[in-house]
């Protein structure tokens, strides 16, 4: 039996490291029930995907991930059971697309400033994909012994207040569930602790908020989330009527103490979101 799940992943598509393929495989082998692709802003790995896992017993769901406006912290969105041919969404990732490239340069440009030397050239190389964004950046400033890990370039350069951060245009909540829901996706709120959210009564007035807009469940299960906070959401989640989610963020050698399965999802817990999923 397969009781575990894993429905947040990111592969070489956007800013991880395996192929689309890979990720799949590497699901297979773990044993879990159903894993779910959802890169950064783009559908470009789905159908790799899909088709790696065609002949084995991981189920296999189209995602994405995408960043919303939100201030305070940072409001991510993962879609779920999505198509990725839908229109809608094509056109929403081609906005997604032109705010990465507004804004990419920009934050090269203030990284030599600061007197790296660095190029758009080599972060595009390194990044292989159509996807290039800030944790291609931290792997290049490794490489150039600027940073010993992605989390100190992250904390040195390249995170929200950092000197070479560079804010890109966004979609609002709303516009983004729009495109989920349009996509035929079911639209989920991701690890709630980076809303940097003060208590709990103000994370549910967020989520609430958020609900009106249009969400349908929440990632309660997430390697950042402490056993306190894992329990709180599930209580949230059952509260407000919210679909259970969870996985692990993997992005392969980009974050090498993430591991895909972990934590470990139960089955039982996603059922009733892989039900309206029709999975
Ligand atoms: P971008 O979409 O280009 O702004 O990059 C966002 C991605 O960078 C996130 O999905 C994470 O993978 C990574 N990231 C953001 N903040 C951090 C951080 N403090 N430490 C490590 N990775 C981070
Ligand atoms: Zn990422
Ligand atoms: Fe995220
Ligand atoms: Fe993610």
């Amino acid at each position: 039996m397969r009781n575990f799940v894993d429905l947040h992943t990111h592969s070489a598509a956007s800013d991880g490291t395996l192929p689309p393929a890979e990720v799949v495989w590497l699901a297979e082998r773990k044993r879990l029930a159903a894993v779910a692709l959802t890169d950064h802003d783009t559908a470009d790995g789905l159908a790799e995907a899909a088709r790696a896992a065609r002949p084995l017993a991981v189920r296999f769901i189209p995602g994405i991930e995408i960043s919303a406006q939100f201030t305070g912290g940072a409001l991510h969105l993962v879609g779920l059971g999505i198509d990725p041919a839908d229109r809608g969404l094509r056109a929403v990732l081609g906005q997604l697309m032109a705010a990465r490239r507004q804004r990419n340069p920009r934050m090269i440009e203030k990284l030599r400033r600061l007197g790296v030397d660095i190029t758009m050239a080599e972060v595009r190389a390194l990044a292989g994909g159509a996807v290039v964004g800030r944790l291609h950046m931290a792997q290049v400033l490794c490489r150039k012994g600027r940073a010993r890990t992605v989390q100190e370039a992250f904390g040195r350069y390249l995170g929200c207040g950092a000197p070479a951060f560079v804010d890109k245009e966004r979609l609002t909540p709303r516009q983004a569930l729009e495109g989920i829901h349009a996509a035929g996706g079911l639209g989920v709120l991701a690890h709630p602790p980076q809303l940097n959210y003060g208590n709990l009564a103000q994370l549910e007035r967020i989520v609430r908020s958020l609900v009106r807009h249009g969400l349908d469940g929440l990632e309660v299960y997430h390697p950042d989330h402490t056993p306190d906070q894992t329990r709180w959401y599930l209580d949230l989640a059952r509260r407000l009527g919210l679909l259970v989610a969870g996985g692990s963020d993997f992005h392969g050698a980009g974050k090498p103490e993430v591991r895909l399965g972990r934590p470990k999802v139960p089955l039982a817990a996603v059922e009733q979101l892989l039900a309206k999923l029709g999975l």
